[in-house]
């Protein structure tokens, strides 16, 4: 009997242990969010580059956090909330956890997805059971990563099988927001790359009234992250983490962390015992173009037909004033789909642009199509992500940045998402939708005349450079401007824009 016994307890615990569903069933309502203590998250400020702004904004929590009396004797009331708003991968979860390793309080880290729950109530029971726990620690620091999840717009009351759990547990944070006393000193953090489809309700007075902004970072904060992050790998002399900082831009801090280990698998996958700069350079494509595609072979005649295409884009871009320098030009195809391309470098940072520089731009975006005209006199599908992007630009020239004769300075387009770029919505009438139309097809048209012409005074140029390519199939900029500059060439004539 007494064996059985034990048989029976230990597949009885067995079932329990191994089971999610059943301890998951067990531990209905309890809240998972876990207490951190600050030596366990490890990350201080410092562990953050760039991104000054906000580490400002929550040091200030920190400091009240440290030291609330100071507040309080003069009466000012810290806000309840702050939320990190920011594209994908420029380091919110990392700045929530930095402030946990700043501020020597519990902190309580819980994702907005981890209230979904199957169960209508459950996700509310679970926000309950959160700021209580919180408000017994208190002072302490909650933190809802993702809180789009849970905290979108409520729908119009009828919608048939609209999400009642969302919002019956979004009700209950709202609820616990307001119910709880600030000055006790329990700070809630949030993030999200979605801020617009945020509901109203959280954004009001006392609740997440604190907006803090996480942008991607510019090109020193770029070199301060490639510094953080390179400090964990072993560099050779030979690193140049500015010039790698300058290649990035638009990258953000995850993309950024993911090259530095990329080129630090390069370096050994090669054998080597450090990482140079040329394993850097190449992680910077793997990023931005994903990896080079060895395998993918392309007849004769088409590498050829890609190689004018490039040089076609780097011609005129190098042909004209005010365009970025020229500092790679490839046919090797990668996994992104590019059967080559040419990589464009700003010597800085830019923040405005100007018209000549705009068209500019298309004009060297029509390049590489106008290069398979004037030589091969047919044109191919290898241009489409050029038209689009050519197409996008002058559209924004003419919709968003008033820079038409026939519109000026109206408002035609709202973007609805900046972060993801989703959906611009027209603001206009349908005779003006169809103006706009006509007045891209020509911007778009004349830059793409100019670009022929441009290649077709220069063709001696494009035939030797495309050929070197051909034979090269990669080359650097420099090399570029050797071939370019041996010998004179028709230069684009010189017309400051502020004339
Ligand atoms: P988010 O939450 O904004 O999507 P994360 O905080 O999860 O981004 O960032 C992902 C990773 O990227 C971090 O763990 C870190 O390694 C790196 N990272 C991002 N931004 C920075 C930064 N400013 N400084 C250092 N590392 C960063
Ligand atoms: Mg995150
Ligand atoms: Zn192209």
């Amino acid at each position: 009997m007494f064996f059985f016994v034990l048989i029976g307890q230990f597949f009885f615990k067995r079932m329990f242990k191994g089971g999610a569903g059943l301890t998951n069933a067990m531990s209905f309502g309890t809240s998972n969010a876990k207490v951190y203590v600050p030596s366990e998250t490890g990350i201080k400020f410092a562990d953050v580059a760039g991104e000054e702004e906000a580490k400002e904004a929550l040091q200030e929590i920190v400091d009240f956090l440290h030291d609330p009396s100071k507040y309080q004797d003069i009466g000012a009331q810290m806000p309840k909330g702050a939320l990190l708003v920011g594209p994908p991968g420029t380091g919110k979860t990392l700045l929530a956890k930095a402030v946990a390793g700043e501020a020597n309080v519990p902190f309580f880290s819980i994702a907005g997805s981890e209230f979904v729950e199957m169960f209508v109530g459950m996700g509310a029971s679970k926000v309950r059971d959160l700021f209580k726990q919180a408000n017994e620690k208190a002072p302490c620091i909650v933190f809802i990563d993702e809180i789009d999840t849970i905290g979108k717009k409520r729908e119009g009351s009828g919608a048939i099988g609209g999400n009642d759990e969302r919002e019956q547990t979004l009700n209950q944070l709202l609820t616990e927001m307001d119910g709880f006393d600030g000055s006790k000193g329990v700070v809630i953090l949030a993030a999200t790359n979605r801020p617009e489809i945020l509901d109203p309700a959280l954004l009001r007075p006392g609740r997440f009234d604190r907006r803090v902004p996480v942008e991607l970072p510019d090109m020193a904060g770029r070199e301060a992250i490639l510094r953080v992050h390179a400090k964990k790998i072993r560099l050779s002399d030979d690193v140049d983490l500015a010039a790698i900082a300058r290649a990035s831009a638009g990258c953000s801090g995850a993309e950024l962390a993911n090259l530095i280990n990329e080129a630090a698998l390069r370096a050994v996958r090669q054998g080597r015992r450090t990482v140079n700069q040329s394993d850097l350079e190449e992680s910077i494509e793997v990023v931005i173009a994903g990896y080079q595609k060895k395998n993918k072979i392309l007849s004769d005649d088409e590498r050829k037909i890609v190689a004018y295409h490039e040089v076609g884009h780097a011609l005129v871009a190098a042909l004209q004033s005010h365009s970025a320098p020229v500092t790679k030009i490839t046919i090797v195809p990668r996994t992104s789909g590019a059967l080559g391309y040419t990589m464009q470098v700003e010597e800085n940072d830019h923040y405005l642009m100007n018209r000549t520089e705009l068209e500019n731009k298309i004009a060297t975006l029509t390049g590489g199509r106008a290069a398979e005209e004037l030589i091969f006199n047919t044109i191919t599908t290898g241009a489409s992500n050029d038209i689009e992007k050519a197409t996008k630009l002058a559209r924004a020239m003419i919709t968003q940045y008033g820079m038409s004769e026939e519109f000026g300075m109206v408002a035609l387009q709202t973007d609805s998402n900046k972060y993801l770029g989703g959906d611009a919505s027209l603001a206009c009438s349908e005779q003006t939708s169809a103006d706009i139309d006509r007045l891209v097809v020509e911007m778009v048209q004349k830059q793409h005349d100019k670009a022929l012409q441009l290649l077709r005074d220069n063709e001696a140029k494009l035939h030797e450079l495309a050929s070197y390519l051909y034979e090269k199939e990669t080359i650097t900029g420099e090399e570029f401007m050797t071939i370019l500059r041996s010998s004179p060439l028709e230069l684009e004539e010189i017309t400051p824009d502020w004339e």
